[in-house]
């Protein structure tokens, strides 16, 4: 089976590297039988890929994931997105009682208090409802490109999931960003309104800033990480079980407007 689903991966992105976007599209869905689902996080690459989706009309489910933590900027490209391709794309959300527990120990930003917690919060925000998103999917199809981060620089056009059991398939995964950018341009494709105030890569509001100029693509992502450190545990090549409580979190720092208010409220008590 293993072995089958990595040759199987390996003959689709030798075929899918000669063709652009829809034709990389079309091949996936005439030579895998069976569910195929993108997860779009509504990012720049994702609008890409949703548009040529769309205008495929092909099998392919859009879904997403809705952490509950979004920015409101992300919630209205997605209304808008819906709108203009007449689609809907199926919200899979945190289950409730996970989301309760965490919030009860952690604390509401509890996830900055280690990589530890952090991934706890990602975990059940994202991965959990991700594994039921791909629950019996044959591909899983994404907008990651090798360009956006040295985690993701061998980032191949297709490749075996081998713990889900599924084939993984990155059709930008050699584009630029120069490219995509064009390319949304060119198409009149709806794209998140943060990406031109200095966020090339938006998740979560509060694990989420705006980049300066020189810095990776995703130096904004969970920015008091260790950059080895910076995935949400939906993209990881191995499980990152190795982090212990406490490890490898850099202080992580407030804003400067929190601090001097907490100072205020002292001064009137
Ligand atoms: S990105 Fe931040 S808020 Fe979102 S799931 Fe991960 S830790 Fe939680």
């Amino acid at each position: 089976m293993t072995a089958a689903l990595v040759r199987a991966a390996g003959d689709l992105a030798s075929e899918m590297a000669g063709l652009d976007l829809r034709g990389r599209i079309r091949l996936v869905e005439d030579r895998i039988p069976g569910r195929l689902v993108f997860t779009t996080s509504l990012g720049i690459e994702d609008q890409a890929l949703t548009h040529a989706l769309a205008l495929n009309k092909g099998r392919t489910e859009i879904v997403t994931l809705d952490t509950g933590r979004l920015f409101p900027e992300t919630y209205d490209v997605w209304a808008e997105t819906e709108a203009a391709y007449g689609i809907r794309i199926r919200a899979y959300a945190p289950e409730r009682v996970a989301e309760e527990e965490f919030v009860a120990r952690e604390g509401i930003n509890g996830f900055r208090h280690s990589v530890a917690a952090r991934q706890a919060c990602c975990g059940f925000r994202k991965v959990e409802p991700l594994g039921r998103a791909l629950d019996g999917a044959a591909a899983w199809f994404t907008g990651l490109r090798a360009g956006q981060s040295a985690n993701r620089a061998d980032t191949p056009l297709a490749e075996a999931d081998e713990g889900r059991g599924l084939i993984k398939v990155n059709p930008l995964a050699d584009w630029t960003r120069a490219q995509i950018d064009a390319f949304v341009r060119e198409n009149f494709i709806p794209y998140n309104a943060l990406h031109d105030r200095g966020f090339p890569s938006i998740g979560c509001a509060p694990c989420t800033r705006a980049v300066k100029v020189g810095e990776d693509e995703r130096a904004g992502r969970w920015w008091w990480e260790q950059e080895s450190k910076k995935e949400c545990g939906l993209h990881l090549h191995r499980p990152e079980a190795d982090v212990a409580p406490g490890q490898e979190a850099a202080a992580f720092e407030e804003p400067a407007s929190a601090a001097t208010s907490r100072e205020q409220r002292r001064e009137l008590v």
